[in-house]
């Protein structure tokens, strides 16, 4: 174990010699710099370090956390900060990224960041490396201009988004805990926008649950179905059940919530055979006026009448929430229409973030890149965005402390 741990810092140290320095601040070059890194969920290739150097040369102090659990892969995350006194905001991320997919569909190499029509191609250009070099720049600028700003600014970076998010964001936010280390606003840089720099900025998300319906029968040949008992009818009854009404009509800030069915599995070979069991499972994206067990209850409400021998297993990954909108929201409204001529639409739509774990510490909004090419070949941002968001977070910045 210390062992170990010697050995990464040891490799930390060496990083440092390769480390770019921040030069001009110019958040295209950093985007380049970081799209550079083969971050893939788990691995770091540096890309912690990196970050976690420009912002020590811009004078933050910063901790590289690697933290691990039994049966996940260790990950390198990173806490920075300058100031001692509050308010203070964050920006929040992620450098970690996904697989590249078929090669061969790139018109450029995932990692190396180039220029094709005033785009920057590489995988994380969107999601959402750009976001974080737009962080730093903009910190920067702001920092140099207002060396004395009353307040403090964090960063809080992780390596395991994208992954199974257990020894990323919320790990950090323990370890700030434990330290005493408190904050009061968030901004994630997520690709928030669908289309266009400045149509969106999330306010929340709805929960998600995983569940799997599994019924149990008696095998036996289909020539004697007396002789035993054939669960899929059951099965087939059970889910339409599940699906058969809407659970809601949506919330003030929220869309309706919605089961999909996501796979029927019997996994029967056999053209002869009653199987003895079968499943399926589903997901369900649900708004504010559920919360991990209301769902729970309301799913077996639909189905226990029936009087079927089933089980089902849930697997929640987070509540819904909402950050109403306050002062940082209305401010980066303000900001964002003035940069970009866009009102940004305060939405909670689309899948779970980071930003869940973070609302139990503090306020939290999200507001990145467009989000078009995300996961895809060819991701992309465009060199003009990643300037005007890099002005969006400084103006923040200028905000939030005078
Ligand atoms: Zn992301």
């Amino acid at each position: 174990m210390r062992k170990q741990g010697l050995k990464l810092q040891l490799m930390s140290y060496l990083e440092i010699d390769k480390m770019k320095s921040i030069g001009t601040g110019n958040p295209v070059d950093l985007t380049k710099e970081l799209i550079g890194c083969r971050s893939i969920t788990p691995e770091n290739d540096g890309a912690i370090e990196q970050v976690s150097h420009w912002l020590n040369e811009i004078g933050f102090e910063s901790n590289i956390l690697n933290f691990e659990e039994e049966g996940t892969d260790p990950i390198t995350n990173l806490w920075s900060h300058m100031g001692n006194a509050g308010p203070t905001i964050c920006f929040a991320g992620h450098t970690d990224v996904v697989p590249t997919g078929n090669l061969d569909e790139w018109s450029s190499d995932p990692f190396e960041g180039n220029e094709v029509n005033k785009e920057i191609i590489g995988r994380g250009a969107a999601d959402m490396k750009g976001a974080i070099a737009s962080f730093i720049s903009a910190t920067k600028r702001f920092v140099e201009e207002n060396p004395d700003f009353p307040g403090s600014i964090g960063f809080i970076i992780t390596g395991d988004e994208e992954g199974c998010a257990v020894n990323g964001t919320k790990k950090i936010l323990k370890w700030m805990e434990d330290n005493d280390i408190v904050f009061n606003d968030c901004i994630v840089g997520e690709p928030t926008n669908p289309n266009t720099l400045g149509e969106m900025i999330k306010i929340g998300r709805r929960g998600s649950v995983n569940g799997t319906i599994t019924v149990e029968g008696v095998q036996g040949h289909v020539a004697y179905p007396h002789l035993a008992d054939n669960p899929i009818p059951k099965l087939i009854t059970l889910i339409g059940k599940i699906i058969d009404k809407s659970l809601d009509e949506g919330t003030n800030h929220f869309q309706p919530s919605n089961i999909e069915i996501t796979s029927i599995d019997i996994g029967n070979t056999a053209t002869n055979v009653i199987p003895k069991e079968a499943s399926a499972n589903f997901n369900i994206r649900y708004n504010d006026n559920f919360d991990s067990q209301k769902i729970e209850k309301e799913i077996h409400k639909r189905i226990e009448d029936l009087g079927y021998n089933y089980s089902i297993k849930f697997e929640h990954s987070g509540d819904a929430f909402l950050t109403e909108p306050g002062k940082l929201t209305k401010n980066l409204s303000f900001i964002i229409e003035d940069q970009t001529g866009n009102k940004p639409e305060l939405s909670t739509s689309g899948g779970t973030s980071d930003a869940r774990f973070i609302k139990n510490y503090g306020n939290v909004v999200e507001f990145g890149l467009v989000g078009a090419s995300m996961h895809k070949v060819n991701e992309s941002a465009s060199i003009e965005d990643i300037k005007n968001l890099t002005e969006i977070y400084y103006q923040v910045l200028k905000k939030y402390f005078y």
